[in-house]
């Protein structure tokens, strides 16, 4: 088992370098896409907007369809989320599939259907990262996501998985014990795991600095998880001082979030613009959104769409307004998120 994580890690690593590269060398295809084949889930963390208790799995032909617009757009990393990404029925299929064409393979799920069995599926079809977030040791009103509960999983991936695991931990309003994130990032480093820490900001979705005990955790958990590439994003920690940060935000066209009716939004957080569909996203819209401004930019707290973005960030300005919106817009909803969820 060893062997075989070390194989992979070593193989996915030198993905990833390649990936920089061809980043750096090019802007004309997207680094990270979130994709959702699945908005149901079996819980209902009272924070989170980003899940439904009725919806279907995409069907799976469709999901390849999107997929193979994603790989023709020389996409390097495709990130599955929901929902609760595990509730999708061909979701090893899926993951196959982006393997199949040449991208980098993750997920973000809740963990409550992982076991042995899962997590040997996942490995065969070719998984390279599982994020799972962890908001409290025991289970409370606000989350079901548990040390407690999910920790015979975590055991069960530590000597199972050959994929990436990261634990990520949250800080900031609404947590009641911020002592519980250090317990779950030293947890996440004793199994072999990687760290992180997402921020919960305010409920209007604003940046809210930590307290001076909460900031002293947070540099911490950050020091626990220098394995992981967000070591080099200063952006959390103006983050967690509640100060604006300065960034050009390439969503739209570095990053790209498809949401359960394949329509291309910014992020999570900003669901319903462009709102078109993948297959009519040209690539003259992808590169009108690499040089458009985004308002929301200086206080956002969308980590995953920052690390893509140093990759840009030193280089054309952004000088362009948003595009006006279809009067008719092909979806009903723009949401402006607070809390992201799972998504970090
Ligand atoms: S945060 Fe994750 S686990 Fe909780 S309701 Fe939302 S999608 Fe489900
Ligand atoms: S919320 Fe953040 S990631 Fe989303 S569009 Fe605005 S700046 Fe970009």
């Amino acid at each position: 088992m060893r062997l075989r994580r070390a194989a992979r890690f070593a193989r996915t690593r030198a993905r990833e370098l390649r990936m920089i590269v061809k980043a750096l060398v090019s802007t004309k295809h997207p680094i990270l896409v979130h994709i959702i084949p699945m908005r149901r889930c079996n819980l209902a963390c009272t924070y989170c907007n980003e899940f439904d208790d009725v919806s279907t799995p995409v069907p799976l032909d469709e999901m390849k369809r999107r997929l193979d617009l994603l790989a023709d757009m020389g996409t390097s990393i495709i990130t599955i989320s929901g929902g609760e990404p595990l509730l999708h029925p061909e979701i090893d299929e899926v993951i196959w599939h982006i393997r199949r064409r040449g991208i980098i393979a993750g997920m973000i799920t809740n963990g409550f259907f992982l076991n042995q069995d899962r997590i040997e599926r996942l490995n065969r079809a070719g998984l390279e990262h599982l994020q799972i977030s962890i908001d409290n040791i025991t289970p409370d009103e606000v989350s079901k996501k548990s040390l407690k509960t999910l920790d015979g999983r975590l055991e069960m991936l530590a000597q199972h998985a050959v994929f990436q695991v990261n634990i990520n931990s949250v800080l900031g309003s609404g947590v009641k014990n911020p002592e519980d994130a250090l317990q779950i990032a030293h947890r996440a480093v004793a199994l072999g795991f990687t760290s992180t820490v997402g921020i919960i900001h305010d409920n209007n979705g604003q940046l809210k600095p930590l307290g001076e005990h909460e900031q002293n955790i947070f540099e911490e958990i950050m020091e626990l998880g220098k394995r992981s590439f967000s070591r080099f994003n200063e952006f959390q920690h103006n983050v967690a001082r509640g100060r604006e940060h300065n960034w050009r935000c390439r969503s739209g066209s570095r990053y790209l979030y498809i949401c359960e009716r394949g329509l291309v939004h910014w992020c999570s957080q900003q669901r319903g613009y462009p709102g078109i569909p993948l297959a009519q996203y040209s690539p003259e819209m992808r590169h009108r959104e690499y040089s458009t401004e985004k308002f929301c930019a200086p206080r956002c707290t969308v980590s995953c769409v920052q690390q893509v973005g140093i990759l840009d960030n030193w280089r054309d300005p952004q000088n362009l307004k948003p595009m006006p919106m279809d009067p008719s817009p092909q979806t009903p909803e723009l949401v402006q998120i607070g809390p992201a969820g799972d998504i970090q």
